[in-house]
């Protein structure tokens, strides 16, 4: 029997991806070739990410664009806002704090949306950062955070940069860069893209390119090097030109399927994984459904079960999904339902070998 892979990221590679690393390509620093297709792949992305800004792609797991931005972007001293309502919100701000940035943070319980518009507005005001961070998709926590509203008050109080964690929402949900003022969009390959955990993806508006230039930081995660390298063919070190391959095809293969057609593909398998959860006698974590992600569902752990027990039961049946992270740890189990596993075949099996877990 196959096991059922339903982690929310990394998530499963299809065949057709998978085949783009059998083949071998000239040399990523020198020929033609490749420039085209970086420009051409940009292209595809930006319509992702909703924006005419463009879209750096570098080599390497989504935490180096995380770090990459951050670091291009402040220096010690630098205000920024963190809007903290799940692991990866609040670790951002840690990340910040670490670069000496002074970071206040507008917490929420990890159960909730960051939807006290109010209270985000009235921080801003008084704070006057420089930089206000946010997550889209709370992974671990299964919450889409409400973006555009945050956008509205960035573009109200004139902040400098928005910078937005979309890496596990980008292709799964409506992303708008453009319309909802994000400077610093993130994403990743390994999440609804369903490529490995191999490239980093960043959207740049040109106030963020202002910045880099005079913040000038220089490292392997460095923004910089990536502004002109298209003009200059230049780039700071070899691309990954089969990882870039493999994001045309993945970009491809979304818009090809057109991308309202694949937010409510997402939609459906998200809403019918949690009225089965519900039938199960299960809870989802966040309180309210209207913040539930399209792309990951999180469900408290049964009072009669632990994670492990639970965890070894699933896999005893085939069934591979997600603990949580932080707080959140052995508390929380996750199923990801993004990309190729945004599947109604495979989420109705994933749940009926959840049913026959439950009944041990
Ligand atoms: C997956 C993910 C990342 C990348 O982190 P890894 O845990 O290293 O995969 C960053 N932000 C969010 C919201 C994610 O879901």
């Amino acid at each position: 029997m196959n096991n059922i892979y339903l982690v929310p990221g990394p998530t499963t590679v299809p065949a057709k991806i998978r085949a783009i690393y059998q083949h071998d390509f000239g040399s990523s620093d020198l020929d033609s070739d490749f420039f085209q297709l970086y420009s051409a792949t940009e292209q595809l992305l930006q319509q992702l990410f909703g924006t005419t800004n463009s879209v750096v792609m570098m080599t390497g797991e989504a935490m180096l664009g995380l770090w990459g931005g951050l670091k291009s972007c402040l220096q010690p001293g630098d205000k920024v806002v963190s809007i903290a309502n799940g692991v990866f919100g609040r670790g951002i701000g840690e990340m910040a704090q670490s670069l000496g940035a002074e970071v206040e943070f507008v917490e929420f319980p990890f159960y909730e949306a960051a939807s006290d518009f109010e209270r985000i507005d009235t921080v801003v005001k008084r704070v006057q950062p420089k930089m206000i961070t946010a997550v889209h998709c709370e992974t671990p926590s299964g919450i889409l955070n409400p973006i555009a509203e945050i956008g509205a008050i960035k573009a109200k109080y004139n902040t400098p940069l928005l910078y937005v964690d979309a890496v596990a929402s980008l292709g799964g949900a409506p992303v708008e860069v453009d319309n909802w003022h994000i400077d610093i969009c993130l994403g990743g390959s390994q999440k609804v893209l369903s490529c490995p955990p191999d490239m980093t993806l960043l959207s740049v508006s040109p106030t963020a390119w202002e910045t880099i230039q005079q913040v000038n930081y220089s490292g392997y995660d460095a923004l910089g090097p990536y502004f002109n390298a298209l003009k200059q063919q230049l780039f700071p070190y070899t691309p990954h030109w089969r990882g870039i391959a493999a994001l045309t095809l993945a970009t491809k293969m979304l818009l090809e399927e057109g991308l309202e057609q694949v937010f409510a593909r997402h939609q459906q398998v998200a809403t019918f994984c949690r009225e089965k959860i519900a039938e199960l006698g299960l809870t989802i974590y966040p309180h309210d459904k209207i913040y539930a992600a399209p792309t990951v569902t999180a469900i408290n752990v049964p009072k009669n079960f632990t994670w492990n027990k639970l965890n070894n039961s699933l896999r005893e049946h085939g069934l591979i999904v997600g603990g949580s992270f932080g707080p959140l740890a052995e508390k929380v189990f996750r199923i990801g339902h993004m990309g190729s596993q945004a599947d109604m075949k495979l989420i109705k099996n994933a749940l009926s070998i959840l049913k026959l877990a439950l009944a041990l």
